[in-house]
């Protein structure tokens, strides 16, 4: 299983390198198999295979789906992430897309209000420039980096922790669609449905247990694994809800480039005795 990374972000959404220039940089760590997964949308398949030469590469279709599930306990809504592959009909996938897309830009809209009266400024107009002006493809990553840039605060991270997550003013959920419809969807499209990074969602461990069975009794076919820097207790927890759930595993760094200087393209965890990739259903 090396040379393959499942995860992996462009310009296209919140990463820094273009989709050609992700590919060549792919190329030259030896990767072989590389999934482009851009936030809620597909724009950046084609610029990726046509920087492909002399099948160097094999690009597999992705897209990394903002979608939500809810408790019915609690009746309380988490954002999670599910990462769509290797699509062999994407229609159906895409007309949903193009309703995200229109969630993605009037969202940027809302959290650039909210933040107004918080630092006295609309900074919508130098958001929207980091993306060639094209606004579905606005992600907090670019409002954090211009709230940096702009010096309120002096982090990315920081940006998020006082004013763009969950909890604080300038928060605004992504309303996108349900993790059942989302599925499906996927599978409509020939593609294989992944459950993003399940560690990375501020979900208690009973939470992250009932997210994997859900997401396994919705159809969802594999459990991303967490990086190596997560606690060998969180991992193996994963590890055991993949086994008891049948769940096949993938393998994705989430590359964003400059944005996220420590996360290095092809740095994928192992595969634990057992596993079986979801890469081997592809082809
Ligand atoms: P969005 O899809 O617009 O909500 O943006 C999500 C992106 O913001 C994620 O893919 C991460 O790259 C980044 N992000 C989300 N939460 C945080 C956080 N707490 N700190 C830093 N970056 C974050
Ligand atoms: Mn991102
Ligand atoms: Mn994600
Ligand atoms: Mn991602």
């Amino acid at each position: 299983m090396e040379g393959i990374d499942l995860h992996t972000h462009s310009n296209i959404s919140d990463g820094t390198l273009s989709p050609e220039q992700l590919v060549h940089a792919a190329i030259e760590k030896g990767i072989h198999t590389l999934a482009l997964t851009d936030h809620d949308t597909m724009d950046g398949l084609v610029l990726a295979q046509q920087a492909v030469e002399n099948n160097a590469l094999k690009i597999i279709s992705g897209v990394e789906i903002s979608s939500q599930w809810s408790r019915p306990s609690t009746k309380k809504s988490y954002g999670v992430h599910v990462v769509a592959l290797n699509m062999q009909n994407p229609a159906p996938l895409n007309e949903l897309l193009e309703q995200q897309k229109i969630i993605r830009a009037e969202r940027a809209k809302q959290i650039c209000d909210l933040l107004i009266p918080l630092i006295g400024e609309d900074i919508y107009l130098d958001v929207i420039i980091k993306v060639d002006n094209i606004p579905d493809r606005i992600t907090r990553t670019h409002i954090a980096k211009t709230l940096v840039e702009k010096g309120y605060v002096s982090r990315p991270q920081q940006a998020f922790d006082k004013y763009i997550k969950e909890g604080k003013k300038a928060y605004v959920k992504f309303d996108g669609l349900g993790l059942q419809e989302t599925i499906d969807v996927i599978h409509q499209s020939g593609g294989f449905a992944v459950l993003a990074h399940p560690t990375r969602y501020d979900l208690s461990a009973t939470n992250i247990r009932y997210l994997i069975e859900i997401f396994s009794k919705f159809g969802g076919d594999a459990v991303e694994l967490p990086p190596a820097i997560e606690p060998a207790s969180t991992r193996q927890m994963v590890d055991r809800m993949i086994a008891e759930y049948n769940l096949k595993v993938s393998v994705g760094s989430d590359f964003h480039g400059d944005n996220m200087p420590w996360i290095r393209l092809g740095n994928i965890p192992r595969l634990k005795e057992g596993q079986v990739g979801i890469w081997e259903s592809f082809f």
